[in-house]
């Protein structure tokens, strides 16, 4: 076996320890748990500050991030949405009673395609909802043009794209209203929780009032919201972890460098790339398997976790062939070609503060051995 201890995908990248104790006995001397509380408003002006948007609105997870901000925009009848992405994306707009219009992606960047964008748009059409996958930006100016010839409403799912930039700019201030996830899995966690930012004031005042059930005062309630609030304990790790997201960024970087050395000059891997000049926290290690090789992709992931190394195919099947999709849209495929070529040919490889640059490259190096292996099998 490559490894004694399991190496998993997605494990959470924490910072210091001590200091996050240090918080958590301020909350239980202070007996506030939650409810804005101190640290979840520090936390929301560290946010904004960093991301530079004027609002950054706290909550329990980025699923319900989406649903309180695809609301408060006002969505209505159907929203543009890839499928090739986490099925909360999809989810959270069902959720709010809307249709999810499923789009194909660009097979290069695996962000949407904008014509496939346009074809999708009916007198039905009220907004889209891009997704920064992998935290790559998704096509931001072609598809402010769209939302602004078609009078749509345009936010981002940006749950990928933590601290990340596009063309210098950072990622949260793009669109109306984009949407993070800070869940233990990704870049930047809270245990769980998310955050919707807005450089509209008059949109994050709907945005708080959905969050706390729709109160304005101890017993007004104005509006039917929900519980969108983050405690005050996912606040101090957020608190905490944003002291260390450099460290995390490094040990990506690194980690993403060694993989990319191993998987240079290999014709059979091709590994996403990164700007990370501009930017990125390099928090997904996405390989595509080359047309010769897709047939063993599962085989592969499988050989994989038989050596204790938990990759693992990552968006498959694709939201339109999940329920309820599948069965309401059976025909959506057809029109999502890149969708599932890429879809099966994607398998995602650990990374983060839990493993090393040397993992990386046994990792990849078995990666490479393996395909060869399978393909001369065959011949
Ligand atoms: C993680 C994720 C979500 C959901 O966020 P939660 O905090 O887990 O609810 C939504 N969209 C994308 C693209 C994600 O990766």
């Amino acid at each position: 076996m490559l490894f004694d201890n399991p190496i998993y995908v997605g494990r959470p990248n924490v910072g210091d320890r001590a200091e996050f104790e240090a918080l958590v006995d301020r909350i239980f001397e202070s007996g506030w748990l939650s409810n804005s509380g101190p640290l979840v408003v520090e936390l929301e002006a560290r946010l904004a500050d960093f991301l530079g948007v004027r609002n950054c609105v706290a909550m329990c997870n980025g699923t319900v991030a989406l649903e309180i901000a695809a609301r408060a925009l006002g969505l209505t009848g159907e929203v543009i949405v890839p499928s090739y992405t986490f099925i909360a994306t999809a989810h959270a707009l069902y959720w709010q009673g809307l249709t999810p219009v499923f789009a194909d992606i660009a097979k290069e960047t695996h962000n949407l395609d904008p014509e496939s964008v346009r074809q999708a748009i009916t007198s039905e059409t009220s907004g889209i909802v891009g997704v920064h996958l992998w935290g790559r930006a998704a096509p931001v100016d072609e598809l402010q043009q769209i939302a602004s010839e078609h009078g749509l409403r345009l936010m981002f799912d940006a749950s990928h794209a933590f601290g990340n930039r596009h063309r210098g700019q950072m990622i949260g201030t793009f669109g109306e209203a984009e949407v993070f996830s800070f869940h233990a899995t990704k870049f930047f966690n809270t245990f769980e929780g998310g955050a919707v930012v807005t450089d509209n004031d008059e949109l994050a005042e709907s945005v708080r009032l959905m969050r706390n059930f729709g109160f304005v005062d101890f017993d007004e309630v104005v509006y039917p919201g929900t519980n969108g609030k983050m405690p005050e304990v996912s606040a101090a790790m957020g608190l905490v972890n944003l002291d260390s997201i450099e460290n995390v960024v490094e040990r990506n970087r690194e980690n993403h460098d060694a993989y990319r050395d191993v998987f240079a000059a290999e014709t059979l891997v091709d590994l996403l790339l990164f700007d990370q000049r501009s930017g990125s926290n390099c928090q997904y290690v996405v390989i595509e398997l080359a047309a010769g090789a897709v047939e063993y992709r599962d085989r592969l992931v499988a050989d994989l976790h038989a050596e204790n190394v938990w990759a693992r195919r990552y968006f498959w099947p694709g939201c339109h062939r999940m329920e309820p999709y599948r069965t309401l849209f059976p025909e959506s495929g057809e029109r999502l070609p890149n969708t599932v070529d890429v879809a099966e040919r994607v398998v995602v490889l650990p990374t983060g503060t839990a493993v090393t640059p040397d993992d990386c490259r046994l990792i990849g190096e078995f990666v490479v051995s393996r395909l060869r292996d399978y393909c001369a099998e065959r011949g």
